[in-house]
């Protein structure tokens, strides 16, 4: 059983309320109160230590990354933050380690505009968990649902930096010095695409944020919109960095791995020009890949042919882990 199999089975229900937009099973779920002009969008991570970091990262980067994966489930949807909730479990309490958790923390809470308003402090082994709140427009959100046959497919940013990073730190790959610090802070400090989210609300058909790898999270969107893509490998959008890892990595960091916490969207193609004037304001810029197809399934391919990469993406509960 794998993790979505597991909500799927023992955790799905319908919503008792009407109140409720949108449940279990998007990157964030949607909540109308009567009459407000927004809705509240609701998601929640959990960070592990020895999962999802190791032991020897910075307590600064803890913070901060615990926050941005919460906040870039947000920014999936195309909503703006508000508040977050913060529980933390800790074998100790050291003032160094808090206060350095607490610089990274509202380090990202101050750029992106948003507050603490509660939480939990417990003891146990380390692992942090926010549940990020935001607001959205209704029926504005960019959901994983609404991708259509035609329309076209666009990641933010570079891909595989944050793969680079990881397979750097573990000395797996060699790069030249000047690229160390760059991929290493793409792992420790992704950047929530909050800006980018919310420039595509009206015009992306479907949305997702990459944490599990592009096959993965593209995947959802075609799953939970009932269609295919076809992408072009050679359009991945790679640093200079990842070029002069390619004869090494191939393409599979940039397309399994995740953790970049770029958006991948769709868009319909009447609505490209109101796409490319939102892209001209985005300074990570959007870049077009392949198209949603009818038939089922990711296909990709490059000058060779069509390309499968060694696995498919991050899932915990049946693979070994990225530690
Ligand atoms: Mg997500």
């Amino acid at each position: 059983m794998d993790e979505f199999g597991l909500i799927e089975q023992f955790f799905t229900r319908r919503a008792r309320h009407p109140e409720v937009v949108l449940g279990i099973g998007d990157d964030a779920a949607l909540v109308a109160l009567a009459g407000a002009s927004e809705q509240l969008a609701a998601t929640t991570d959990t960070l592990v230590e020895g999962v999802h970091f190791p032991q020897s990262a910075k307590a600064f980067d803890v913070g901060y990354k615990a926050l941005a994966v919460n906040v870039s489930d947000l920014a999936a949807m195309g909503a703006r933050p508000l508040a977050f909730l913060l529980s933390l479990t800790l074998p100790a309490a050291d003032p160094q380690w808090l206060a350095g958790f607490r610089d990274g923390l509202f380090a990202l809470a101050q750029a992106v505009g948003i507050d603490l308003i509660g939480g939990d402090t417990v003891r146990g082994p380390l692992s942090v968990t926010i549940t990020a709140l935001g607001a959205v427009a209704p029926g504005a959100a960019l959901r994983r649902d609404g991708a259509r046959v035609g329309d076209r497919v666009y990641v933010s940013g570079l891909l595989g930096e944050a793969a680079l990073g990881f397979l750097l730190r573990g000395g797996r790959v060699s790069l030249p010095h000047e690229f160390h610090e760059p991929v290493l802070t793409r792992l420790d400090r992704p950047v929530p695409r909050i800006a980018e989210g919310r420039a595509l609300v009206g015009i992306a058909s479907a949305a997702i944020d990459i944490s599990d790898g592009l096959v993965a999270d593209l995947g959802h969107i075609l799953a939970a919109s009932g269609v295919g893509a076809r992408l072009d490998l050679r359009r991945l959008p790679l640093s200079a960095a990842y070029d002069a890892a390619f004869a090494s990595v191939g393409y599979d960091p940039a397309l399994v791995f995740g953790d970049d916490y770029e958006l991948c969207v769709t868009v319909p193609p009447e609505r490209e020009k109101a796409l490319a004037a939102a892209a001209s304001r985005l300074p990570c810029g959007l870049h077009y890949l392949g198209d949603i197809v009818a038939a089922p399934g990711l296909t990709l391919y490059d000058g060779q042919g069509v390309y499968t990469p060694a696995r498919a993406g991050y899932n915990h509960f049946d693979d070994p882990g990225p530690v």
